[in-house]
């Protein structure tokens, strides 16, 4: 059994103050244990990088009714998909009556921002511009990380470090990251006034649009676009796939400004002032990369551990980060309070994401591979989609085409019709 050291200067020691570390930490001080969260950016949110929208489900969970006071941006009620050729686009564009408050388009570096503050006033204390550079292992244990030749000690270990868990991955502790496992991620930011954002997506009173959509703008490679309306800015961004970008070897920066200059996309955010841009990995493993979650004396959070779902229509890691947190601050706070940090009694955090994250991962299972190994959803299927609409919209003073023509030519387009049916049939299956 791991025991408690009571000459540790904390009980816990968060390794990476994103939304899993800060999550983790609210908990763990609001259950009165000592924690630490080291973060190697200048401030809490400093690196931090997202598309971003927001579920808000595990942020209520976290803070009961003080999420209200979180800045979010504007309160999604229109999700548009699109699918886009290289000049045209046919959307599907749907606006709800009463969002209820489950989405929400945000800027990732204030939010992580003010939860910082959030874990401090609850007793939390936070090093910004520390980079964690390796674990203290004793007899097997986890007991503490180096900051160069500085050791911290602790009972327990969080890691929270993000998508690419270094420290974690040089103690052993997981695998090394893999190529197949990541896409790539560019967003751009926009800065237009509230009032231009209402007028260009038809809305008012601080509500926004969910754009998502895949075809040209990728260049025939697996991916997606996004676009999400912020107060007074746009972010408008890219996903690709790493395998696929890097077989055809596409310039990434090269397509992600043909997006920006896209005749259906790029409208949106015309004579909008770029004010930041950037890229990232984005997790796209599957719930069987998963790495071990638990051990003695330490515990993994957020994206270190793979929590991540995109797709297609919706991208979810933070509210996954801000609910495996918050297990992991209470699972370890609970075996703080029992004076046992071994892997057995930390094993119970598994148990929880089971009826959780990992559930949602497992029911999505096969949808990474069915998406990348299904080229026609990212050209056949987009360009059908957009000439089907032209072909149904086009008056020109020739003769009228009855609908069951139109749908006939565009089916006959159709290429291997009973294995692309199939496929489609797997593909609904899978996501
Ligand atoms: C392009 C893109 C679009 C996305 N869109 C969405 C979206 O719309 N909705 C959504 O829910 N999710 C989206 N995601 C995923 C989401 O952003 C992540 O899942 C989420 O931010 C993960 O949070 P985290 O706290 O686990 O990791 P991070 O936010 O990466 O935080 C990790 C922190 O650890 C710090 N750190 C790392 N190593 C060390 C070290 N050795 N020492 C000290 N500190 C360290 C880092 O500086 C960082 O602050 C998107 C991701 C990308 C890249």
């Amino acid at each position: 059994m791991s025991t408690v050291d009571e000459e540790n200067a904390f009980e816990a020691i968060v390794i990476g103050g994103g939304l899993a570390g800060l999550s983790a930490a609210y908990r763990l001080a609001q259950a009165g244990r000592s924690v630490l969260v080291v973060e190697r950016g200048s401030s809490c949110g400093a690196k931090t990088f997202t598309g971003g929208r927001l579920y808000t489900y595990s942020l209520r969970e976290l803070l009961g009714e003080a999420w209200r006071d979180a800045p979010l941006q504007r309160e999604i009620d229109r999700e548009v998909i699109t699918m886009v050729t290289g000049s045209e686009a046919m959307n599907v564009d749907t606006t709800f009556a009463d969002p209820g408050g489950r989405s929400f388009s945000v800027l990732s570096t204030p939010l992580v921002e003010w939860l910082a503050a959030r874990c401090e006033e609850a007793g939390a204390e936070i090093i910004p511009g520390a980079t964690v550079t390796g674990l203290v292992i004793r007899d097997g244990v986890v007991c503490g990380v180096r900051l160069g030749d500085e050791e911290l000690t602790s009972a327990l270990v969080i890691d929270a470090e993000g998508i690419n868990p270094l420290v974690f991955e040089r103690a052993g502790l997981v695998r090394r990251l893999a190529r197949e496992d990541v896409a790539v991620g560019v967003k751009y930011l926009f800065r237009l006034s509230e009032q231009e954002i209402d007028r260009r997506f038809n809305t008012s009173d601080r509500r926004g649009t969910a754009m998502l959509g895949m075809g040209a703008v990728t260049k025939g490679l697996f991916g997606g676009l996004f676009l999400y309306t912020n107060i007074d800015t746009i972010s408008l961004g890219l996903v690709l796939d790493s395998d696929s970008w890097r077989e055809h070897g596409h310039s990434i920066v090269e397509t992600a400004e043909d997006l920006r200059q896209h005749p259906a996309i790029g409208r949106y955010v015309e004579g909008a002032e770029l004010i930041e841009y950037g890229a990232h990995l984005v997790y796209e493993g599957s719930v069987d990369t998963v790495p071990q979650l638990f051990g003695d004396g330490w515990l993994i959070a957020g994206d270190a551990a793979g929590f991540c779902i995109n797709r297609g229509f919706t991208i979810r890691g933070m509210d996954y980060a801000i609910a495996s947190g918050i297990a992991a601050g209470e699972t370890a706070a609970a075996a703080l309070a029992a004076g046992d940090v071994s892997a057995t009694r930390l094993s119970g955090y598994r148990t929880r994401l089971e009826s959780g994250v990992l559930a949602d991962m497992a029911k999505v299972r096969g949808a990474h591979h069915w998406m990348s190994h299904t080229p026609d959803l990212f050209t056949t299927y987009p360009a059908l989609a957009v000439g089907l609409m032209r072909d149904m919209f086009t008056v020109d003073g020739g003769p009228l085409v009855p609908v069951r023509t139109t749908l006939g030519a565009a089916g006959k387009q159709v290429p291997k019709k009973l294995s692309t049916v199939l496929n489609l049939m797997k593909g609904v299956r899978s996501l």
